[in-house]
């Protein structure tokens, strides 16, 4: 018999598995991705080669699905950045929390003014803010003009000039200390914590809610344990 049955001889090297070293590749090579809406991405890799996938149909622009067919590294590595929530999926883009600039992934109808060269001109209609910042009834905020703390009963859909403020006879973002926020921010109805119902049941005029262009209120960030709290609601 021939010696390759031999307990001696050196153990066969593996044949090249190409779809693993594909995988590799994609997961290693130094490449950027450059979501640019519709499902298509730019991908640039080490070499300063930029191809255009389209993730849907899997399509690249390189010779390596061109020429051979194959799910190149490019589109790996688009779907694999996705899957890490470091790309936008199709149909969403990536803006920036207003309060700490944080990338969010929203709804592509949710933004104007998008541009196919670069994401850096993308605008929401409305300011959108990351897990940490978004407010819910109960939160606790900051009053940004005059630092008090309030508790939030109602986040609206409604833009501040076309809220009315009875009292003040004017809109919320006609109202003096409102004017430097944008007037299609999105009102919120906040009360002061200190507002509690008295033992005999009267309600203090200082329940009242009171209203402010979402952009005037920050969220306090709870500590970590009250966060996983809020989350386990
Ligand atoms: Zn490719
Ligand atoms: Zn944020």
């Amino acid at each position: 018999m021939n010696t390759t049955a031999s307990p001696k001889a050196p153990l066969p090297v593996p044949p090249t598995d190409h779809v693993s070293e594909r995988s590799r590749r994609a997961r290693t090579e130094p490449m950027s991705v450059l979501a640019l809406g519709d499902g298509l991405y730019e991908v640039e890799s080490a070499s300063d080669q930029t191809y255009l996938v389209d993730l849907e149909s899997g399509r690249c622009s390189c010779p390596d699905h061109v020429f051979r067919d194959v799910r190149c590294k490019h589109v790996r590595r688009v779907a694999m950045e996705i899957t890490e929530g470091r790309t936008p999926p199709p149909g969403t883009v990536a803006v920036s929390c207003y309060d700490c600039g944080e990338s969010v992934f929203v709804d592509e109808s949710a933004v104007t003014n998008r541009r196919r060269d670069g994401s850096d001109d993308v605008q929401a209609t409305e300011p959108i803010y990351c897990d940490l910042h978004s407010i819910r009834p109960g939160d606790t905020v900051r009053d940004r003009e005059t630092d008090a703390r309030l508790t939030v009963v109602d986040v609206s859909n409604l833009r501040s000039d076309a809220v009315w403020i009875r009292d003040a006879d004017c809109t919320v973002a006609e109202y003096g200390t409102n004017e430097r926020y944008e007037s299609a921010t999105p009102v919120v109805g906040a009360v002061y914590p200190h507002a509690t119902i008295k033992a005999n049941g009267t309600v203090p005029r200082s329940l009242k809610v009171y209203t402010f262009p979402r952009t005037r209120l920050e969220r306090e960030v709870p500590t970590p344990t009250e966060e996983s709290d809020r989350s386990n609601e």
